[in-house]
């Protein structure tokens, strides 16, 4: 009977040992996605920095261009005016002030539009530090949750090959073809082969035993299946197989 509680004590062993490889599993398989999730906030704020960025450029430049063209104006404007001086008759006059006025229509309207690129310029400016200021953050951040990243998996990989050597040493004390029947289970039962029964029902399955197979159970006798989900069931109220609780 001890005989039979021991090898039931190490199957639980077994399967506490592999439930926990499956998380470790799963944790490291998540890894890539959030490496990726970390790439794209990146690539985003960069993204995001150079378009700010080559807006700015942009409207420096028509800025620039602006300036040049009102100067160019204000020569021509100097130049008609000189012209205007020197002019006799009304009609010419007349052409030569009308030429000039144009000028300077076109010139205050350049100015107009100098003066809200200079605005815009200035937003564009606030925009691009706060957008350099988030982008130092993100990369920082990034930079350390990646970081963060490499030190799980690492832990992970050691742990794991903690679990599997405790795993190897479990198996040593355990009959094969059990083994192979707990193997199969879990392959087939979502990774859990070994469910305990509490008052009556199935933890697993939710699926309360017969009460003959649950005195049975109780009973301690042979090994004995859920006769819903085909788990091997032990009696979780026992005390013995609390003893190791927490190992
Ligand atoms: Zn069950």
């Amino acid at each position: 009977m001890v005989e039979l509680k021991d090898t039931m004590r190490s199957l639980i062993l077994l399967q506490d040992c592999d439930s926990r490889i499956k998380s470790i599993l799963e944790k490291k398989m998540a890894a890539p996605a959030k490496m990726q999730s970390i790439e794209s906030q990146l690539q985003e704020v960069e993204e995001r920095w150079e378009e700010t960025s080559r807006d700015l450029e942009d409207r420096k430049r028509q800025r620039r261009e602006a300036e040049r063209e009102i100067e160019e104006l204000e020569t021509r404007a100097a130049k008609s005016q000189t012209k205007l001086d020197s002019i006799k008759s009304n009609k010419e006059y007349r052409a030569a002030l009308k030429e000039l006025d144009d000028l300077k229509f076109r010139k205050a309207g350049l100015e107009d539009r100098v003066l809200e690129m200079m605005e815009a310029i200035e937003e564009l400016e606030e925009k691009c530090r706060s957008v350099e200021e988030e982008r130092e953050e993100i990369n920082a951040e990034g930079a350390r949750k990646k970081l963060e990243i490499q030190e799980e998996l690492t832990t992970l990989d050691q742990e794991l090959e903690r679990l599997r050597k405790e795993r190897e040493r479990i198996c040593g004390g355990v009959e094969e073809d059990l083994l192979k029947r707990y193997d199969l289970i879990r392959e087939r039962k979502d990774g859990i082969a070994v469910s305990p029964v509490l008052k009556g029902i199935c933890q697993t399955c939710n699926m309360a035993l017969p009460p003959q197979r649950y005195n049975e159970l109780i009973g301690g006798m042979e090994l004995m299946a859920c006769p819903n989900c085909h788990r091997i069931i032990y009696w979780g109220e026992d005390a013995y197989y609390r003893e190791g609780e927490g190992d």
